[in-house]
């Protein structure tokens, strides 16, 4: 197994969902993610054949202790600004969507400067506020790209537009492949360094049903690892947010979120053009 030179990925759990719109539940979700990651149901490797048990393949730094709304962002800005100086890559697993925002602050605050976001989700996240919320989970991508935190901001998956999202997306360049595109062909062309941000809604809810918000008509597990697999630049870190166990009867969805989890773990491990082998 060849081994990138950059730092190993590092989950760490944002167990926050006061900033959803909707639904409450998805601050229960790191150790649900977890515990399907390492269930005795599958094995450790990845379709590539990495072994993510193995020694420093993939660290684990625990949950952030977070709180109210504003001392959330906050904390979770330092949290990663600390992981990313052991040095290691973030995996965050949510947490409602709200936590991407101050990741991604603390990725530009450290190093990885602007890099690509690859944003798979049913909703654009683009509102300038949401009932009267500019941190609501409906808003970060705004944020991120008024404070310039992307060099570009690719969404796939969106089956939810509005005209206030069409024009919050055409003033800050974003590019969208929304479900109709994707079926008929259309695919992210990424360079350059990513940030790789799945919103389980953008998935299909007969594939991921535990989610707050079911938006029928979207990708596939496959579509989405389909997308992690066809990565070839360096990822710099990542997340997978708004499952909410409460949703989920079967458990199902806790393990598609490992599998993506464990896929986006292999792709940073093979990331800045070196294959696996
Ligand atoms: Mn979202
Ligand atoms: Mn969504």
């Amino acid at each position: 197994m060849t081994l990138s030179p950059l730092p190993p990925p590092c989950l760490v759990g944002l167990p926050y969902d006061a900033s959803s719109s909707f639904l409450r539940g998805a601050a229960l979700a790191p150790p649900k993610i977890r515990h399907a990651l390492w269930s005795p149901a599958g094995n450790a490797f990845s379709e590539h054949m990495h072994d993510l048990s193995a020694p420093n393949v993939l660290l684990d730094a625990g949950d952030l202790v977070l709180r109210a709304e504003a001392t959330a962002r906050v904390a979770i800005e330092a949290g990663i600004r600390e992981l990313l100086t052991r040095p290691a890559r973030p995996i965050a697993l949510g947490g409602d969507h709200s936590v991407t925002y101050p990741v991604l602050r603390a990725i530009n605050g450290v190093s990885f400067q602007r890099p690509t976001i690859l944003h798979v989700d049913a909703h654009a996240d683009l509102y300038d506020e949401f009932e009267g919320d500019r941190y609501s989970h409906a808003c970060p991508f705004a944020r991120i790209m008024e404070e310039g935190l992307a060099s570009r901001l690719v969404q796939v998956g969106i089956r939810t537009l509005t005209p206030h999202l069409r024009a919050q997306a055409a003033r800050f360049g974003v590019e969208i492949i929304d479900m109709r595109a994707w079926a008929a062909g259309e695919r992210p062309q990424i360079d350059g360094p990513v940030y790789v941000s799945i919103d389980l809604d953008g998935l299909d809810p007969a594939f991921a049903p535990g989610v707050s918000h079911w938006e029928p008509g979207g990708l596939s597990t496959r579509d989405v690892l389909g997308m992690i697999h066809a990565l070839t630049t360096p990822i710099v870190g990542a997340d997978v947010v708004e499952y909410n166990p409460l949703r989920d009867a079967s458990g199902l969805t806790a393990t598609v979120a490992a599998k993506i989890v464990k896929e986006l773990a292999s792709a940073m491990q093979s990331s800045g053009g070196a294959a696996p082998v």
